[in-house]
């Protein structure tokens, strides 16, 4: 393999929390857990994978969002989706929504299915200071919206956000931390490189595996399984390899904040002030 001496080797690897949110949905935490409280700018992401009805019914009826986005991506299933402005629709498998809450939204986010598979991810990120008071803003896209870069051997990258190395661009444009969401297919064992910004906050997420996270030696290569996050250390490349089975993974990388996080349920501000201000505003129904 050509391994190169500033590929970002794992940090550490998270099993994930099993625990339920909403009115009752079984879900897997791993970032925004006592195990991994934050990763800056990502604040929470959250797995779910059911066949059975009872895990994902009860759904996340009305609640609120100040001063980051919620990123929801499906890999089967629907969500419908309903805010206090009227704003409405149905996120379907393969489609992702980028919702910047900014300054407040009240929403709901529910199972359209009664039956079946519901799997997918919700992830938080950051916004800086400057943008937690903003208008809330939609980015919403089909899965036939997300363009996939085919590479040599049968390698495959949905770009849900940020541009590659090939030149795809990621359909989400104009986040502050400047994201790369890519859902990667690897073929076994065939192999994915990919240059990101040394700056940046990385992890992978496999959602198949097992895979490989190539470090800057041979003794730094750290094999990760199925539903295993891995984050990622210090460099400006990414490697990774799948064994003797299909993989595929998330990779997400942004900009760091560097700001103070105030943090209270579905509120995350930069002091307790604002986060105390920001429960009086919903409770007085200013969202
Ligand atoms: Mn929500």
């Amino acid at each position: 393999m050509n391994r190169m001496a500033n590929d970002r080797s794992a940090l550490e690897i998270y099993p994930g929390l099993a625990t339920s949110d909403g009115a009752g949905v079984r879900l897997t935490r791993y970032i925004g857990s006592p195990q991994l409280d934050h990763l800056d700018p990502f604040l929470l992401l959250d797995f779910f994978q059911s066949d059975n009805p009872d895990d994902y019914i009860a759904g996340f009826p009305s609640h609120p969002h100040r001063g980051f986005e919620t990123v929801t991506y499906l890999l089967a299933g629907r969500v419908r989706h309903e805010d206090s402005a009227g704003h409405a629709g149905v996120i379907e498998t393969g489609g992702i929504q980028w919702m910047s809450a900014g300054r407040g939204i009240v929403h709901s986010e529910m199972p359209e299915q009664e039956a079946g598979r519901l799997a997918g991810f919700q992830l938080w990120v950051n916004l800086p200071a400057a943008k937690k008071m903003a208008a809330p803003r939609y980015q919403e896209f089909s899965s036939s919206e997300i363009p996939v870069e085919s590479r040599a051997h049968g390698v495959e990258i949905r770009v849900i956000a940020g541009d590659t190395s090939f030149g795809t661009q990621g359909p989400v444009r104009d986040v502050s931390t400047h994201p790369i969401y890519l859902d990667i297919a690897l073929p076994p064992g065939q192999s994915f490189c990919e240059p990101v910004p040394p700056d940046y906050a990385a992890f992978v997420f496999v959602i198949d595996g097992p895979l490989q996270i190539c470090g800057r030696t041979a003794k730094e290569d750290m094999l990760t399984a199925a539903r295993q996050l891995a984050t990622l250390g210090p460099g400006d490349r990414v490697h990774l390899v799948a064994e003797n089975s299909p993989a595929r993974c998330l990779l997400i990388c942004g900009q760091p904040l560097k700001e103070p996080i105030a943090r209270y349920g579905p509120f995350v501000m930069n002091t307790r002030e604002e986060v105390l201000q920001a429960a009086h505003d919903f409770q007085s129904g200013k969202f």
